[in-house]
Order: structure tokens, then sequence, then C-alpha cells
């Protein structure tokens, strides 16, 4: 994914990739979905009043077994399998057309696909590719040379020290601006480093293991890996302790500290912004946004203080980290056993061409996208997608204009923001141009770079100049979709546009409470405790009356006490602060989902019950049945620690609980486990 989506952007996260799948077709024992529900998954000895989301999923999840390769495996992850057969496919059509012209986007990903593919060539190589990279960094003399070197490993996509990225101005959404934000650690989050129970010392004893165990197979003998990996930890400890956390991070306000370059100067004495930006290729960087002033004040004095050499060696750390998967086999399998089995808990690397059909997708997305549409969604898929999308836009049109909770001044800019949201269904109008990136590294790791050089590139092209509000954020094959708070826009690209979600054959009940209950999490998302902060125009600007926004917060409150309720595995409980806005669009998209489904019986004949089950039923069933799924423990820890979704059986229990729509469905008032009391009972929309 595109860094800059991890910002603020609310992506749904149905298929965690990351480690990707073997295919164990043969043990998936589950029915073909022509109808929708999948009746072989529910488990009819629990009690629907109850636990549902066991009552829905308990058999599918009884047979099917996480794959050896995945840190967990869901209604997703299935879709994901399909979806990479379809690319597979593709890849290996692609590559073997040497005839295809040179240039063409087919010669294009075929060219970048074979060389990830050539195991022996790639085996051979080791990391020689790389040597002229290792060689920059050994030749540093000076800050302003290794400034130099930060900027040349920003301009290909690795990120040591700080991120550098041009997004748009949160106060100003036509433009784009420069955004310095906190980064340059190699453990998944700040807390990581800080944490202080068992499992985290655990970790850490384990990462600096790993990196020292790089280090040698640079070539290091162990004990001088070994005070490498010391030194590296120790930065990135330093980095940590400095960096915010997630949390604080989901106040936007506390991310913005527009600034000019002499007042990034400022910052850091003796690190100089001006060298830096030259050495990107920006000429003018114009107005910058410091979103952690204190990290980089604290990244400024090491940059300054600390020894070249420490700098040489997180350097070094950072290259190879950031490569390791593209190399030989002693790098793919030490980055694994790290990375996938540690942090993940997955137990077998994947097969390599999904791992370089992943490469090609981040490297290449829009060109394999492309070649994707043509053979996996068609204009009628489109069509419907577009009328449910409105369906349901019209359902959270009239709980706005019905809600007894906000003044007619909120109400009036909340319509206001609604009508402007923009939908992108599919793909994009306008691919991306990929005719200036030459696919001719040599090897698979130079390719590599050389497309996240050219990403960098696009990105960096963009800054002082109007937005634009063609792009897309994900590729067309991925399975999730996302709210853009800057854009105003919601987003469905063509690979969550399939069964199990959307089912062109099935009933609109399974479709309301599939992709319309996704499409709703979307559109609320747009009102969340977060995008509530955001106007019509993308601009971070409040239109809140100040009562309504003390309404809003005694109502997220209430969200937020309710997961934090949840123990998500062992004692540890899911952070209701760091997941609320998720919750938030979790209840709200179902809400509105199930008033939409609704609105489409209005006026016609009760339609008949399928499987036993009636409309309303089967529209829970399906909302439960998209998120099944299995989950490594060690996976859960990482999710409950950097997520913020909560894990699937909360996704589904946690909105449930809070709705009698469901209660009556099931005919469970006054009977359900589940249920929230009347007076904890959250209700937004
Ligand atoms: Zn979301």
């Amino acid at each position: 994914m595109n860094p800059r989506l991890l910002l603020l952007t609310l992506i749904l996260l149905l298929a965690m990739n990351g480690t990707s799948a073997s295919l164990l077709a043969q043990s998936q024992r589950s029915q073909p979905r022509g109808r929708g529900i999948d009746a072989s998954s529910i488990a009819t000895t629990v009690q629907p009043c109850g636990d549902f989301y066991q009552y829905a999923n308990g058999h599918w999840m009884e047979w099917n077994p996480i794959p050896p390769d995945r840190s967990s495996w869901g209604a997703g992850s299935e879709l994901y399998e399909k979806n990479l057969a379809v690319l597979h496919e593709i890849l290996e059509d692609a590559a073997k057309n040497t005839t295809a012209p040179k240039g063409s986007i087919t010669r294009k990903v075929g060219d970048f696909y074979r060389a990830g593919m050539d195991e022996a060539r790639i085996e051979a190589e080791g990391v020689t590719p790389l040597n002229k990279e290792f060689a920059r960094i050994a030749a540093i003399t000076d800050v302003p040379g290794l400034q130099d070197e930060i900027a040349h490993l920003h301009r290909m996509n690795i990120t040591p020290a700080y991120g550098f990225f041009p997004y748009q101005d949160f106060k100003d959404s036509t433009r784009i601006i420069i955004y310095i934000f906190q980064g340059g650690l190699g453990l998944p989050d700040r807390d990581y480093y800080t944490n202080e129970d068992d499992k985290s010392k655990e970790i850490r004893k384990q990462y600096v293991e790993h990196v020292a165990k790089m280090f040698e197979l640079l070539g290091d003998k162990a004990a001088q890996a070994a005070a490498n990996s010391k030194t590296v930890m120790d930065m990135e400890t330093r980095l940590a302790r400095s960096s915010m956390t997630q949390v604080e991070q989901r106040d936007p306000n506390a991310i913005y500290h527009k600034m000019t370059i002499t007042e990034v100067n400022a910052l850091t004495p003796g690190y100089s912004w001006n060298r830096y930006f030259a050495s990107l290729g920006v000429a003018d960087p114009g107005d910058i946004n410091v979103a952690q002033p204190e990290f980089i004040k604290e990244a400024g004095k090491m940059l300054t203080t600390l020894s070249l050499d420490d700098w040489k060696t997180y350097l070094r750390w950072n290259l190879i980290s950031a490569t390791a998967s593209k190399l030989s086999s002693p790098f793919v399998n030490e980055k694994f056993r790290f990375n996938g089995t540690v942090l993940g808990g997955a137990k077998e690397l994947s097969v390599r061409w999904k791992r370089v059909l992943e490469a090609t997708d981040q490297g290449l997305g829009e060109a394999l996208g492309q070649l994707y549409v043509e053979r996996a969604f068609s204009p009628e898929a489109k069509t419907r997608a577009q009328q449910l999308v409105a369906n349901l836009k019209a359902a959270l049109r009239d709980r706005l204009l019905a809600l007894d909770w906000i003044s007619e001044a909120t109400r009036k800019q909340a319509l206001r923001k609604l009508d402007a949201i923009v939908v992108k269904i599919g793909y994009p109008d306008k691919w991306r141009d990929y005719s200036g990136l030459a696919v001719d590294g040599g090897s698979y790791v130079m390719n590599d770079l050389q497309a996240g050089e050219f990403e960098f590139e696009r990105n960096l092209k963009k800054i002082g100049k109007p937005i634009d509000r063609s792009e897309w954020g994900i590729t067309t094959p991925t399975v999730d979709a996302y709210y853009n708070p800057n854009l105003n826009e919601i987003v469905f690209p063509a690979g969550i546009l399939q069964p199990p979600f959307f089912n062109a054959q099935a009933d609109d009940a399974v479709n309301y409470g599939g992709i319309g209950s996704v499409i709703g999490h979307e559109l609320t998302h747009g009102f969340d405790d977060q995008g509530r902060q955001f106007d019509a125009d993308g601009n971070l600007k409040n239109w809140w009356t100040a009562e309504d926004e003390k309404s809003y917060n005694s109502r997220a409150e209430l969200i937020e006490k309710q997961y934090s309720g949840y123990i998500a595995i062992d004692m540890l409980h899911i952070n209701g602060k760091l997941t609320m806005g998720e919750n938030i669009a979790d209840l709200g998209g179902l809400k509105i989902a199930y008033l939409a489904l609704q609105k489409s019986l209005e006026g016609k004949p009760r339609p008949p019950k399928i499987d036993g089950y009636t409309a309303e039923q089967r529209f829970f069933l399906a909302f439960a049945q998209g998120w099944r799924r299995n989950a490594r423990p060690e996976s859960v820890r990482l999710q409950i620690a950097t997520d913020p979704h909560s894990p699937a059986r909360f996704r589904v229990l946690g909105p449930l609980s809070n709705m009698p729509e469901f209660f009556s469905a099931f005919g469970c008032e006054g009977r359900s486990s589940i249920a929230r009391p009347e007076a904890l009972r959250v209700k937004i929309w």
C-alpha cells in the first residue's frame, strides 16, 4: 500500500496479505456460493441469540485451518486467493509473451514478473546487485553526505530516520504540500520498543537476533554483527521514544504543523533541510507539514551528534531489511523467519509466484490492474455496484434528515458533505502512465527499487500543483475499500466487488449484508470521530455546533467503553481509543445497509425464505460470514497493537449487540446474551 495511505485514509482491511496463502482448495469444504449464504458454515448447535459470530461461522472455522504460510485465513483471504489465481494467469501469459511491444504494459509486467521468477539467477547473484548501494553508504564522510544518502534511499522508497511524502494540505485540500513524518523503525510500531510486558521484551530480543543475523548474511563477523545490531536497536529505540503513539496521531490537528523551510531548519540545528530537499530533487519545497515536531527535533539531534559509523550501520540495516525479500534465499528466509513467523505466526513461506505477484502489484499496480479488469470485472457488475452505492447513500440521507440529536445547522452541513462524497467503483477512469518506467534493472531487486523510485518521482511532481482527484490509493485487484477524508471519496476496487461480498446471482438481502455493509462502513467514515472533522471539500474544519459535538462525543465514548471491554486474546483487551473510528463505521455501516435493504423491499411482496431464513436473517448472516476468520495468536497481538480495526469476531458482535433490528430478526428480544443494556446501547445514525 502507498505509504501516504497509512496517514488518515480509512481502509477496510478485509484481506491482510503480508504473508500470502497457498491454495488449500482440497481442505476448503465450503458450499458453492451461488445463493449467497453459506448454509454449510452455520453451527446450528449454537444459539443465534448468543454468539452469532460462532453461529454463522462455526463450521467454516472448524473446517478451514489457517494455511501454513498465513497469519490468518478468512472470507477476504478466500477471495484474495481467487484474485491471485486470475493474476497468476495474466502474469504467466505476459512473461511468455516476449513479442509484446517494448514499452507496452504487457511487456513491462511480464519482464518484471519473469525477473522475479528467475530463481537460478537470484540465487547466484546473492546480494551482489546491491553492491553499488552498499558502497555508497560506505563512502559517506560527513553529515551533508549522510543527508544525501538518506535522500537517495527515500527516493527508492526506503525510509531511514524519518518519512517524506507529498500529500494534500489538511487545511487546503486543493493543493499538495510536503509532509515530514516520524519513521525509521524496523518493528511495526513505537510501542514495541517501549512496552515492558514479557511478550514485548521477548519480541525485542528476537528482533536484535534477527538484525544481527542479517548483518552476518552481509558478511560481518558474529561479534561485529551483534555490535551492529545493538547500534541499530539503540538508535531505533531513541526514535521510538520520541514518536507519537497511534492513538495520539488519530487527532488530525495533533499532526498538523505547517512550517516554512526556515522554521524546519530551526528544529534541527546542523541538519540542513535545503540540502536534503535539493538531493531529493525538490527545487522549491514551499509549505512543509512537520507532522511530529518533537520527533524531528530528536532525529535532527541524532543526525548531527551520533557517529557517522553508527549511521552507516543503521543505513545498511535499512537497505538490507527493505530489499531482503527480493534477494537470494538466505535473506528471504531470515526476513520471513522474523516478520512472518515471530510477528505473524505463519509457519511457511508462501510460494514464489505469489510473492513475485504481490511485488508486481506493488510496483506496477495499475498496469496489472488494467489487464485484470479485462478478465474479471464486467460493465454490468459496475452498474449494479453503482446502484447499490446510490441506495446506501439515500438510506444515510434519510437517517441524517430524521436524526433527533443534531441541530439544523449541523444537519445542513452533514447533508452537504454526504452529497459531495465522490464514489469510485471498479477501476480508475484514467490509468496511471507507466511510460517513464523502464523495467531494465537487470535483477529483480533493482527492478523493484526502480519501480519504487518511479512512484516517488511521480509523487514528487505533484508538489505545488493542483490536486488530481482521479487518482486511486489502492490497486484494482485489492480485496479492500476505503474512505479518504481529504478527498471526501469512497473507493471500491474490482477486487472486492466479487462473491461472497458482491454476488450478481444472489438476492438483495445477501448483497446488502455483504457489500452493502461495506459501502455503509465507508460512507459513515465521513462522519466517524475522525472523518467528521473534515468538511465537504476535504478540509480540516469544524462544522459542528459545540453542543452537537458534545452529543457526538458522548456517543463515541460509549463505543470506546464497549470495545475496551472486549478481550481479544489471553488478557489483552481491544484498545477502544485506537479502534474508535472503525468501530463507529462498523456500527453505522450495518445500520445504514439494513435500512437500505428495508427501503428496497418497500411496496413489494415479502421475499420468500431461502434455506429456511428470512431476508433479514440472511442479511445478518451474509454480514457475519463476510468476517469469518481464523487468526494465529501472534497476528491477533500484532493487530491489537497496530491496527485501528477490531478483530473479526468483534466487528460482528460489536455492532449486533447494539442493534434491535438484529434481535427482532432472530426473535431474540429480551433473551440475547450479547445485547447491550438499554442505557449503554450506542445509537449514532
Ligand atoms: Zn474502515
